[in-house]
């Protein structure tokens, strides 16, 4: 293998990848250190990792005729979303990395928890929707969680029922009840904590140790990560353990972000399986020996990986677009950056909306919760402050 990388040329590979936001951003900083360019695949005029990839096809991410556009200058296509269209992924004969099997696995979370359930990875009790569903909800009890199965994110399609409907069983709810949609009994949830596992195209494995996700609660999207994570080494084992063992079933080579509860007896159950970067592994730049960004390239080129170990503690904290939607205006940054370890990441988002991601502020060293917190309310992007 090593005799193979060894005798590339510049640039070392092209590589396609569906997707040009701030997670696409991130991998072309770290690819383009070790000369491998990267190509985007995105809608917008102008995505946050236009400004690092060499070529950027405008187009919708699950166009046929735009990812054979992709693929057509690429060695390997990857993404840094789940949009895809898998079967047409597979038919630009450029290998796709993780496979496109696994996209369609992940891509539908009812069949993503079968898949789970049949390699008896502990998650969460669900089912689908269905006649009976009285049987169901009554055994769920409440609070019941209802989410639904394709195209969910930051909390978007997934609703908490806290109690039925006076007059019958099931609950009203904002979400179509029917097939679109599936059920999980609702966890105890002590902590959220998410774990990156990483494999190469040769089978080389790595998984960091989980760091511990806050969410806000209004959002319902990630509002801070924590290293180390307040679990206890049992906890933080299991949840290692838990993690690896989900990934070894999907096939293909990256990064997978694997988010976790730990439920109030301490059981470590899987929520759902993330194959790409993940905004819970943002701080893995500055507080780990190796990125989960320069993994993914790594993983994806069947590089050795590098060494998972983190080497300090850290905070992330999401910047989000406050009230005022429209051209993208921050202000307090020189204010955050008087503050000791704070390192800021702007995505160049040429638009705001209200709670948009727009960017983060990783905070390492001593007081990281404190500075974190003082840099976060410093910042504002239209109107936060
Ligand atoms: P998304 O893919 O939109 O992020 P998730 O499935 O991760 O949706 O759910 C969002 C949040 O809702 C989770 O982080 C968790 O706080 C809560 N949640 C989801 N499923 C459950 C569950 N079965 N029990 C308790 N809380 C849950």
């Amino acid at each position: 293998m090593l005799e193979r990388v060894n005798t590339w040329r510049s640039p070392v590979q092209r590589v396609g990848l569906i997707g040009g936001g701030q997670l696409g951003l991130m991998l072309a900083e770290a690819a383009s250190r070790l000369d491998v360019e990267i190509h985007i695949l995105d809608p917008d005029r102008s995505p946050p990792a236009a400004r690092v990839a060499v070529r950027h096809v405008r187009g919708s991410l699950d166009d046929p005729a735009a990812i054979a556009e992709l693929a057509a200058g690429c060695d390997i296509l990857s993404y840094e979303i789940e949009r895809g269209d898998p079967g047409a992924l597979r038919r630009t004969g450029v290998p796709v990395e993780p496979s496109p099997a696994t996209l369609e696995i992940i891509q539908d979370k009812l069949v993503q928890r079968r898949f789970l359930a049949r390699a008896e990875i502990p998650m969460p009790r669900f089912a689908a929707i269905e006649d009976d569903d009285a049987t169901t909800v009554a055994a769920f009890g409440y609070p019941l969680v209802q989410k639904t199965r394709r195209g969910g994110y930051d909390g978007r399609g997934v609703v908490i029922h806290r109690g039925g409907r006076s007059d019958g069983t099931l609950p009203d709810s904002p979400l179509p009840w029917d097939n679109r949609c599936y059920l999980e009994a609702a966890v105890a949830v002590k902590t959220e904590l998410a774990v990156i596992v990483v494999r190469s195209r040769s089978g080389e494995t790595a998984i960091y140790d989980p760091v511990e996700m806050h969410f806000d609660p209004n959002l319902n999207l990630v509002d801070a990560v924590i290293y180390p994570p307040t679990v206890t080494p049992d906890e933080r084992e299991r949840a290692r353990e838990v993690a690896g063992a989900a990934v070894a079933v999907l096939p293909g080579a990256g990064v997978f972000a694997v988010e976790l509860f730990v439920d109030d007896g301490g059981a470590v159950l899987v929520n759902e399986i993330a194959p790409r970067p993940h905004n819970s592994g943002h701080l893995t730049i500055e507080a780990a020996e190796t990125s989960q960004y320069e993994q993914h390239i790594r993983a994806i080129l069947d590089l050795p990986l590098g060494s998972t170990a983190f080497h300090r503690s850290a905070v992330m904290r999401n910047l989000l677009g406050g009230p005022v939607a429209g051209p993208t205006a921050y202000s307090g940054v020189a204010a955050a950056l008087q503050i000791p370890g704070v390192h800021l990441h702007l995505y160049g988002k040429r638009e705001s909306r209200p709670g948009r991601k727009m960017g983060h502020i990783t905070v390492t060293g001593t007081n990281a919760w404190e500075h974190a917190h003082t840099a976060w309310r410093r910042i504002g992007v239209n109107g936060t402050v």
